[in-house]
């Protein structure tokens, strides 16, 4: 008898474990042999455990991160399914059916002198992104008739440099936000980089912005292994400056990335301790000439599942599919929805282009969602 069969043996003669399981035990190895009776009934089967949490968060109540953490280590195909369905189900009583769309214009490509790993817009990155200075006021309205067409709500000005600081820049860049927002065509939001001082923040509330993007990207424990250049912690302090000012804060990260499926549950857990208003999920779709191109893409399930836990941690907010889903998810999109997604971008990325966007309002229009988003930031019940 081997020692692990010899442990189980003691177990099952001082009836910790009954024949049945005690036969399962001793083919499962140590780790199950050696767990006691009471161990394994206080953790339930996949699915009542399932169906426990998600009646909760349906509830109104959280999940914690150990909870969490179990859900995104699912890896049976059908229990991942019932963790979809479940998740859509959560979307539909937070958010409703309506489709928050919305669209970004690269206003200033290129030349970044920060060292992200990922981007095709770093100076330290050999790619063939194209590069240019801040666009003229005629190119943003341009823009934002055509995100208003394709039904997006808002045109986010997203500029590639380190960040803003008071100075000409700045007033050009408020200058821009006023243009769009007194167009009245969409929302005017940005995505202008790391913000040093609550005066900068206060400036651009003045300007008429609404929402501002700014990422954390990944968890704070990787973050070294994406950039070195500035820190997780000017991240989250420019977070801070936002919302002080009273801006909404659109904040999420790049998955794929090299990380493990801890650190996405702790940037969620990051962003909800932040609350912040939408959380976009990025799929790398690794950029020849950055360090990241010969990472593996995420498999489409992977992402999908993905996607489902962060709606049962942030049941409230609006979780925004971004960038790589085209490339990552391929035939799966539709399915980012009824995983729990209540927004995405449409029209081109940055630096790659996007799905036609008459196809993805069939799409969103063929599962019976509804892509006129109303305006509203939480449908939450009470
Ligand atoms: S700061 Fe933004 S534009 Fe610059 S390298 Fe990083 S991700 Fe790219």
């Amino acid at each position: 008898m081997s020692p692990n069969n010899f442990a189980v043996e003691q177990l099952r003669r001082a009836q910790y474990l009954p024949r049945a399981l005690f036969v399962k035990a001793a083919c499962a190895g140590p780790a199950l042999a050696l767990r006691s009776r009471a161990e394994m009934e206080m953790e339930p089967d996949f699915q009542s455990f399932l169906s426990a949490v998600s009646r909760r968060v349906l509830d109104g109540g959280d999940i914690v991160f150990d909870e969490a953490l179990r859900l995104i280590e699912a890896t049976d195909a059908a229990d991942i399914h019932d963790l979809l369905a479940r998740a859509n189900r959560i979307r539909e009583k937070f958010k409703g059916n309506r489709i928050h769309l919305c669209s970004i214009i690269n206003a200033k490509a290129g030349a970044c002198p920060e060292d992200c790993k990922f981007c095709a817009q770093s100076a330290a990155n050999a790619t063939e992104s194209p590069r240019y200075s801040f666009v003229d006021g005629e190119a943003l309205l341009k823009a934002a008739t055509e995100a208003r067409a394709n039904k997006a709500q808002a045109l986010s000005v997203v500029t590639a440099w380190r960040g803003l600081k008071e100075g000409p820049v700045l007033d050009e860049v408020c200058a821009s936000i006023e243009q769009i927002a007194r167009s009245g065509t969409v929302r005017a939001d940005a995505s202008l980089g790391i913000i040093p001082s609550q005066d900068v923040a206060d400036r651009l509330k003045a300007s008429g912005l609404v929402c501002y993007n700014h990422n954390l990207e990944t968890a704070r424990d990787h973050f070294p292994n994406i950039c070195t250049t500035h820190t997780y912690d000017e991240r989250v302090q420019t977070v801070r400056y936002l919302k002080n000012a009273g801006i909404r804060v659109c904040c999420g990260g790049i998955f794929g990335m090299g990380e493990t499926r801890r650190h996405r549950i702790e940037m969620a857990f990051a962003l909800k301790e932040l609350d912040v208003d939408i959380v976009p999920m990025n799929f790398l779709n690794p950029i020849p000439g950055t360090p990241f191109e010969h990472l593996k893409p995420l498999p489409p399930m992977e992402i999908l599942k993905t996607i489902a836990v962060y709606r049962f941690i942030l049941p409230r907010k609006e979780i925004m599919v971004a960038g790589g889903r085209e490339v990552n998810l391929r035939d799966l999109q539709p399915l980012m929805f009824l995983a729990g997604a209540s927004a995405t971008m449409i029209g081109n990325y940055l630096t790659t282009t996007g799905q036609d966007p008459k196809k993805d309002l069939q799409m969103i229009e063929d599962l019976g969602l509804d892509p006129n988003w109303d305006g509203h930031w939480s449908h939450a019940a009470p």
